[in-house]
């Protein structure tokens, strides 16, 4: 890299490091034609984490959004050299992912499954054929494999001086050997950005430091989930296959054994996440860490290694030529924290990248679509910063770091919760639901009862892709909201309190629905300026320029950096109520005769008819009872201060007792609102979706002359696709008794139509109550007619799915409306 610029005084952005991370953000800002766009590196490019990393790339992730921008940034690599004349060293020898097991097999199914509708080829393969592809392998030790092409390695260091080298080309500029000391945020939303050579300002910082990113972040006192762990790869000696094999062996992953491989010259490079991982810097990284590595452990990864040697017996007798131990930084579940930053103006964050040469690619492109257009460009909620709250403490981050580096190559099953950092946050009815028999699961750092295990059953869930042993506990929960009343701790719904003489107006503009009058509820989708769906509320109206609004818990801080960014200077105050007000949803036929008991108020339906909102007494406390149930039955919700929580548990158990009261969690909510075919953020509804695709066009109000979103609505045309319900076939065909080894679809299978993948699921289960395998998903709006039929591939094999157009359960709606 030739020498670097004399520094500027005032930039439009300043990105803060110059790992692959910084230098792919400066490139893709420079490309979206931003002008006056500098990079500052403390040291030389490459000088954190990079230019150690082995440089593998792949396309498999657990998120399918994640998944297509490792595929962009593996395809990203042709466009750079040109740009740059930079060669980056890239090898694409395909790889072959091992399964060791049933389960494992099931894992590589459904990435497979995925990877159709991500238009990605995959492959599942026997022993034998990838005995064939990577002829190392022990074939006594797998059942099975994944092939996939767009699998390889990289030159950490050519990647990112042709990243750079291409950014400059398109007039970016590139600052080596200055360090930023100091952030100053200024009135004006600007940023002095202030380097041992000298201050720049910035209208924009982008935080890619890599290693230091927790330290760039306080600077502008910001405590970012970030931890780095030490990695260790080895390098062994030549491998007679290796050096007579015509061509260059594969990349490789074996999960059981828990190692990953590629060639390295004459011999293979293989790393493992050890289960003892071990943290590096943990509470703050040094300044003088530069381009050094760690001392080598061999003893800690030498059990991963062993079995290595059992699987591939070739390299037991290569010997390890150079052990490589560095650090690399994760966020708590693994994936990369992009974005803006709540509360903050014009402070973005790229960093916890922790696989930078599958991922920096479209990172790069995501935060300059974001920082460019104000909106990522597709959907990136699995790695938006705003996943994490202040609840994320660095003991937190800790304790699910390690966790993650440990399970880097295990099965997560979509009904396991991993144990590290539990309990977190929990609510004052903790203990007595747990006495109850719940089973908990944490959703934004909050135990939350998903199922009760009846007196009897250990309180223990199977982690399974099939139905678990909560499927009968859930379905006795589920009849019981339909025929008597169930109670549900509803901690997990995000609730905020909008005042003030303003607060009217600027809900109206945020949110695309009318409000509801005083003493009234009413749902309303808020959408961002491209006339997408970035949040599904209810509103109520509690009177006197107060509105309570709720919405999902695990989106609070995606949705209030988004209120914060919208509030006008004065007139309106919003405030989170989660840690003031604590509720239950009580819900079933049953439910007005309970509530009827406890409170000296009128509930009957003439006085409190579907979606009222009344303060009232409950139980002698002072309550915000709004009806409406995500049930689908006559319900209610029930807020009171968080103090009165227990007291108001207590009277609801015990008035409930003679009306058949039965406590349910969050698995049989998912029954009931699919047999709804209600959707939910984060599944249905996402930032890719519009309103009219969502089924959610009659919650918007084009009446309203303005809000935000409504001229992107107003011009676009037939939705081009639609969320629509299927019931599934589910049984499996092979199965001998097919009730024992059901699965439902879960989210994310592809639908086929004509034998070609058409659309994808967002949600799956069984509806206990319509005796039906239910999925939700998406499909072209030409295919969405009453009874089409499709099919849907869960764990590989495509079942019968037929289109229904109304809901499954009560379709037009009258018992949640019943007088
Ligand atoms: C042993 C090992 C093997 C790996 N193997 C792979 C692999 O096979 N495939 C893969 O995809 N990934 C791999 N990785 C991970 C990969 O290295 C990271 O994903 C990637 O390097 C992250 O890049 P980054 O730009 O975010 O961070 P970094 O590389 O740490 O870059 C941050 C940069 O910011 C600079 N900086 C920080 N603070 C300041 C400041 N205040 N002022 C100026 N500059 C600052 C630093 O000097 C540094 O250069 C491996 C990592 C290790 C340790």
């Amino acid at each position: 890299m030739s020498r670097s610029a004399p520094m500027k005084t005032h930039a439009r952005v300043a990105v803060i490091g110059g790992g692959v991370v910084g230098a792919s953000v400066l490139y893709h800002l420079a490309k979206a034609g931003w002008k006056d766009v500098v990079l500052i590196e403390r040291d030389e490019l490459t000088s954190g984490s990079t230019w150690h990393a082995a440089g593998g790339m792949h396309t498999l992730n657990g998120d399918p959004n994640v998944a297509k921008l490792q595929e962009y940034t593996i395809k990203l690599y042709a466009e750079i050299e040109a740009a740059s004349g930079q060669s980056c060293g890239v090898h694409i020898t395909g790889g072959v992912n091992l399964a060791g097991t049933p389960a494992r097999m099931d894992f590589l199914k459904l990435a497979r499954a995925r990877a159709r509708y991500l238009g990605l080829a995959m492959e599942i393969i026997s022993v034998d054929e990838a005995q064939k592809l990577f002829p190392l392998l022990d074939k006594r030790h797998f059942v099975g494999a994944l092939y996939n092409p767009l699998e390889g390695h990289v030159d950490p260091a050519g990647v990112t001086q042709a990243y750079a080298k291409a950014a400059r080309n398109l007039g970016a500029e590139v600052y080596r050997f200055t360090r930023v000391v100091e952030l100053v945020a200024r009135a004006d939303g600007t940023w002095d950005v202030v380097t041992d050579k000298g201050t720049i300002r910035a209208e924009h910082v982008v935080n890619a430091g890599g290693l230091w990113a927790r330290e760039v972040g306080r600077m502008a006192g910001l405590e970012l989930p970030v931890l780095a762990m030490e990695h260790q790869y080895v390098i062994t000696g030549e491998v007679p296959e290796v050096v007579a094999s015509p061509t260059e062996m594969l990349h490789v992953i074996d999960f059981e054994g828990e190692i990953y491989m590629r060639q390295e010259g004459r011999g293979m490079l293989i790393g493992t996440y050890e289960k003892a991982g071990v943290p590096w810097a943990e509470r703050e990284t040094p300044w003088n860490f530069t381009h050094e590595l760690l001392t080598p452990d061999l003893d800690r990864i030498a059990p991963s290694l062993e079995v290595g040697f059992r699987h591939f017996p070739a390299l037991e007798h290569a010997g390890i030529k150079r052990v490589i131990n560095g650090p690399f930084t994760f966020a708590p579940d693994g994936n990369p924290l992009i974005g803006p930053i709540r509360g903050l103006s014009n402070y973005w964050v790229a960093c916890g990248v922790m696989a930078g040469f599958s991922q920096a690619g479209g990172v790069g492109l995501a935060l300059a679509n974001w920082m460019v257009d104000g909106d990522p460009g597709f959907d990136v909620w699995a790695m938006d910063v705003a996943r994490f709250g202040e609840w994320a403490s660095p003991a937190y981050t800790h304790a699910k770091v390690r966790e993650n580096y440990s399970r880097r190559f295990r099965i997560r099953f979509p009904n396991e919760e991993l144990p590290a950092a539990r309990p977190l946050r929990t609510t004052p009815v903790y203990d007595r639901l747990q006495a109850r028999g719940a089973v908990f699961g944490a959703a934004y750092g909050l135990e939350h009862a998903l199922w009760f295990a009846p007196p009897g059953m250990e309180p223990r869930e199977d982690v399974t892709y099939r139905r678990s042993n909560a499927h009968a506990p859930v379905g006795n929960e589920c009849r019981a909201v339909r025929q008597a009343v169930g109670l549900l701790e509803i901690a997990t719904f995000a609730r905020y309190e909008v005042a003030g003489p303003g607060a009217g107006a600027w809900l109206d503009r945020v949110l695309a629905n009318r409000l509801p009058r005083e003493g009234r509820i009413a749902l309303a989708p808020m959408l961002n300026d491209h006339g997408r769906l970035i949040g599904d509320f209810t509103i109520a109206n509690a009177g006197a320029d107060r509105f309570v609004v709720f919405g999902s818990g695990i989106a609070e801080q995606y949705h209030r950096r988004w209120f914060d960014a919208h509030l006008p200077a004065s007139g309106v105050t919003i405030r989170s109520l989660a840690s003031e007000w604590m509720g239950f949803a009580i819900a079933g036929p049953c439910s007005r005769a309970l509530l009827t008991q406890l409170s000296s108020a009128d509930v009957s339906a003439q006085a409190m008819p579907f979606l009222a909102f009344r303060e009232i007494d409950v139980a002698g406390l002072r309550a915000h009872v709004g009806r409406i149930s995500f049930t689908g039955e006559l319900g209610y919700e029930i807020w009171v201060a968080t103090g009165d929580e227990i007291a108001l548990y207590d009277a609801l158990a015990s008035a409930g007792a003679g009306l058949g009261l039965t406590h349910f969690g969050a698995r049989a909510l998912h029954s009931l609102r699919l047999e709804k075919s209600f959707g939910n953020w984060a599944r249905e509804y996402r930032p890719i979706y519009t309103p009219a695709e969502a089924g959610l066009d009659r919650f918007v109000d084009l009446t309203k002359p303005d809000f935000i979103g409504r001229s992107a609505v107003a011009k676009s045309r037939a939705p081009a696709r639609r969320l629509v319900t299927f019931v599934v076939d589910a049984a499996d065909a092979d199965a001998v008794d097919a009730d024992a080894v059901d699965a439902d679809a879960i989210g994310d299978e592809p639908v086929w139509h004509d034998g070609k993948v058409v659309g994808w699921v967002t949600s799956g289960g069984y509806g206990h109550c319509v005796g039906s395998s239910i999925a939700l998903g998406y499909v072209p709006a030409e295919h969405a007619t009453p009874d089409a039929q499709f099919e849907i591939e869960i764990l590989g094999e495509r079942r019968p799915a037929r289109l229904v157009s109304r809901p499954l359960y009560d379709p037009a709606g009258e018992r949640m409306r019943r007088s």
